[in-house]
């Protein structure tokens, strides 16, 4: 009686209980997708919050008309033909005319004007409590010394090929950005930046 009445309720409500089974199946599928697509939402929103400029500054570039030669990179690593390995480059290196200036990208103070083998004539200067720029490859005759207050987009030096460790890539700047004191990249500072 009871494997009757079963069947007979099978049969006569069969639509009934397979529709209701897809639109609960329909409702799980929505849920589902609507929970994956908020959480990857929140990833890539916390991403934008790593990466994103953790002060207003925006940097004027510190070499009129130049180009740039080598991007920043922090786990992918990029060639050093001089040094002939390959390895993190937490800088931009950008190329301008021979000779080309070299400017303070933002208002700051000279910190100091260090030379040595690898890196050549190196300016930094501090812009605030957590941010400083360096600049790396300069010629040896520089217009600052360490002390001076230098305006954005004043003259500290020129471009060269005094980084013994990049000498091949011919004259440029090494250019790095120091968040309190971390290389960070600095494409999220320099204005005309397409990152
Ligand atoms: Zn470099």
């Amino acid at each position: 009686m009871q494997k009757i009445d079963i069947r007979w309720l099978w049969h006569k409500y069969k639509r009934a209980i397979i529709s209701s089974a897809m639109c609960l199946l329909a409702v799980v599928l929505v849920a589902v997708i609507s929970a994956t697509s908020l959480n990857s939402s929140n990833v890539s929103k916390q991403e934008e919050v790593q990466t994103s400029s953790p002060t207003s500054i925006t940097f004027v570039s510190p070499v009129k008309d130049g180009t740039l030669i080598k991007d920043y990179s922090n786990k992918t690593l990029k060639y050093n033909a001089t040094l002939k390995q390959w390895e993190a480059h937490k800088a931009v290196d950008i190329k301008g005319p021979d000779g080309a200036s070299v400017v303070a990208v933002a208002d700051g103070e000279v910190l100091s004007v260090e030379s040595n083998y690898l890196t050549g004539t190196v300016i930094t200067i501090k812009h605030n409590d957590k941010l400083q720029t360096v600049y790396a490859s300069l010629g040896e005759k520089v217009d600052v010394k360490m002390g001076d207050k230098v305006k954005s987009g004043q003259k500290i030096g020129v471009i060269s090929t005094t980084a013994k460790n990049e000498s091949s890539d011919g004259p440029h700047l090494h250019f790095e950005v120091l968040l309190d004191g971390v290389k960070v990249d600095p494409n999220l500072y320099l204005e005309n930046s397409n990152k």
